[in-house]
């Protein structure tokens, strides 16, 4: 058996309730390691381009790594990625929790789903066995109600379960998957794909022990890396206060995002920031597997209005901007009972903020009113309007329905102009960020698969101090407001650095470059779980294969140059804050971009040459224009 990983990926084809088990050697393990590069592989394999996502031509992969489940502080997380119901690209979203590992524990690395269900149904496996089981009882069901039924029917309060809520099972295309109520694949519509296949959830039990290469050098990197958080700042903040402990500094900055994107500086602040937020509705701290950190928040409150149970997860940073000073609400408990909604229903938080401020600022102006809404006003500021919104998008009523699109369809849908406020990039709404403040971010966005946040280190952690950085040979600090070479050349070596906690599976808040653990150690981490020789050199290319992959996958999609790009509003003058006439420079923006390719080994269409597709171990890609293989999966077990 090998070391850290069980060597076994379960392949379930939906449509015949059939399963196989592939053991891909070695190589392929050292080569695709998990998460989104494993989940890559699977995707350009089997899906053909130009399929309908809701489809059963989709393919679903939950993957964790060859280091998920080691005993680390971080070590937790799984990647789960289909083709995007939101945006029609690469889609993929990592959660932490207890799923990832007790996946490994059960058996299997990986799991790759096909075709579609006949009726509702659920996965169960536990220590190598495999049931698909009737989930008809739990159609319907929230995602309370479902872990609740399935501990149940399973006589089991230990298993471990990623389901959807009512907004996947109606296929809305920022569906997420949740695990335990409080950690969430939230990004790209996940939740909808699993409804579209009708799988309403995967539980998992396993007792089986997962062997170190060298378990001593394990135990010594775990308690090193848990001193270190006592003191490297980053993670005495995020132990102290969670990720709310942004929301003032993002502000104090200029860029929180308010009012659609418009401002980076809301007024409110001091109503949703970490001290309000411990003072007020904080009830205890949460954590993954084997995690040191606890930054997860749970929150309570009695309140009739706004009713919050501490089971359901408090909100995070994320959601604290998208529901909060994205809107410019100020008022806490509406924003956590809104947070808890999204929850419980299935929902992206973030996607659904910034669609209830599209909602408030096609109101604003006039494009939506209140014939519209059946009477209903959607101002910025107005908590309840938000709740109200919240819940028409889950029921699929009136101009709820419309919405639930996401914002590029709705505004599609609506007309009038409403495209003029609908901010997203390659069709996916944008987390909390604002790019006129950190343009390393905004490349990020502009080139990360699926337009997200966690794919590239933040340029601000490094305008004073790169030591962090000094490994990848990052020698100077990194100016946030600068879009020239120096930033491509930054972002292109940061976003190596930081897309491989998503191969490996491994909190960004554990891990490189921004906190407590450092390159070396890391690469002394996978070595002593997985016994492989492997060096900095090595993981970096894993992380540079997967996103190659991913852009192949959506250059074959219909991507290209002209949606690498940042919203309009970026490029307009902050009208006001810190940043006050801060903008991105179109031009300038796109020479860093294309500087980008150069660097890359991409050409002038943004598509990744021959020669670096044979340098990244992808000569399988090239001429892989427009189809995947489509291999069907269906013998039975
Ligand atoms: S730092 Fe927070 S999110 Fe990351 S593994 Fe630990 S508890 Fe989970």
């Amino acid at each position: 058996m090998p070391y850290g990983y069980n060597g076994k990926i379960l392949h379930v084809n939906l449509t015949d309730a059939s399963w196989e088990v592939e053991e891909p050697g070695e190589v392929w393990y050292r080569t695709y390691v998990g998460g989104s590069s494993l989940a890559a592989y699977y995707l350009l394999k089997h899906i053909k381009a130009g399929i309908d996502p809701l489809s059963e031509d989709n393919v679903l992969v939950f993957a964790c790594s060859v280091v998920t489940g080691a005993p680390l502080s971080g070590f937790s997380r799984y990647t789960v990625a289909a083709k995007s119901p939101l945006t029609g690209g690469f889609g993929e979203a990592e959660a932490g929790g207890y799923f990832g590992p007790e996946l490994k524990f059960a058996g299997f690395d990986a799991i790759v789903f096909y075709g579609r269900s006949s009726k509702p149904a659920y996965l169960w496996i536990h220590d190598d066995d495999v049931e698909i089981r009737d989930a008809a009882n739990l159609w319907g069901k929230d995602n309370w109600e479902t872990l609740e039924g399935l501990r149940e029917e399973l006589g089991d309060k230990r298993i471990r379960v990623a389901s959807i809520g009512p907004a996947g099972e109606r296929l809305i295309p920022f569906a997420c998957v949740q695990n335990d109520l409080e950690h969430f694949n939230g990004r790209a519509g996940m939740g909808a794909v699993m409804g579209s296949k009708n799988l309403k959830a995967v539980a998992v039990r396993g007792k089986q022990k997962l062997e170190m290469a060298d378990p001593d050098s394990v135990k010594e990197i775990r308690h090193w890396h848990n001193e270190r958080f006592k003191v490297h700042p980053p993670n005495v903040g995020l132990s102290k206060v969670g990720t709310s402990g942004l929301v003032k500094g993002l502000n104090q900055a200029g860029i929180l995002p308010t009012h659609n994107f418009k401002y980076g500086e809301f007024k409110g602040v001091d109503k949703i920031d970490a001290e309000a937020y411990h003072g007020t509705i904080y009830h205890s701290s949460g954590t993954c597997y084997s995690c040191a950190v606890k930054c997860k928040r749970r929150v309570a409150l009695e309140d009739d209005a706004y009713p919050l149970d501490p089971r359901f997860g408090g909100p995070e940073y994320e959601a604290l901007g998208c529901l909060g000073s994205l809107l410019e609400i100020d008022n806490l408990p509406a924003i956590a009972r809104a947070n808890q909604i999204c929850n419980l229903m299935g929902l992206d938080a973030i996607s659904t903020g910034c669609v209830v401020a599209f909602a408030m600022e096609c109101f604003e102006h006039g494009i939506l009113n209140t014939e519209d809404t059946g009477g209903k006003a959607l101002e910025f500021g107005d908590a309840d309007a938000m709740l109200w919104l919240i819940e028409e998008m889950v029921n699929q009523r009136g101009i709820g329905k419309i919405l639930s699109q996401g914002v590029k369809k709705a505004a599609a849908a609506i007309g009038r102009g409403a495209d003029k406020y609908a901010f997203h990039i390659k069709g996916s709404e944008l987390p909390v960020h604002d790019g006129r403040g950190k343009t390393g971010m905004a490349l990020g966005y502009a080139l990360s698969p699926t337009a997200d946040h966690v794919e590239t280190p933040h340029d601000t952690a490094f305008a004073a101090n790169v030591t962090n950085l000094l490994p990848l040979g990052i020698l100077e600090p990194v100016q946030p407001l600068d879009t020239d070479a120096a930033k491509a050349r930054y972002f292109s070596l940061g976003q190596k650095a930081w897309g491989l906690n998503n191969c490996y599976g491994i909190c960004n808040f554990c891990s490189v470059p921004i906190h407590a653990m450092t390159f070396t150690r890391l690469v002394e981490a996978i070595k002593a779980i997985t016994g492989w020789e492997t060096s900095l050199f090595e993981i970096l290319r894993v992380s540079e294969r997967s996103n190659v992959m991913a852009r192949m996958f959506n250059n074959r999609e219909g991507f290209g140059p002209a949606d690498d790009r940042v919203i309009r509003r970026w490029h307009e003058p902050m009208p006001d804050g810190p940043l006050k006439g801060q903008r991105i420079d179109p031009k300038e923006f796109r020479a860093a971009v294309e500087m980008y390719y150069e660097i890359s080994g991409w050409d002038k269409d943004g598509k990744p040459t021959p020669g670096k597709l044979t340098d990244l171990n992808l000569e399988w890609l090239i001429d892989n224009d427009d189809t995947g293989a489509g291999e069907a999966v269906s013998s039975s077990a």
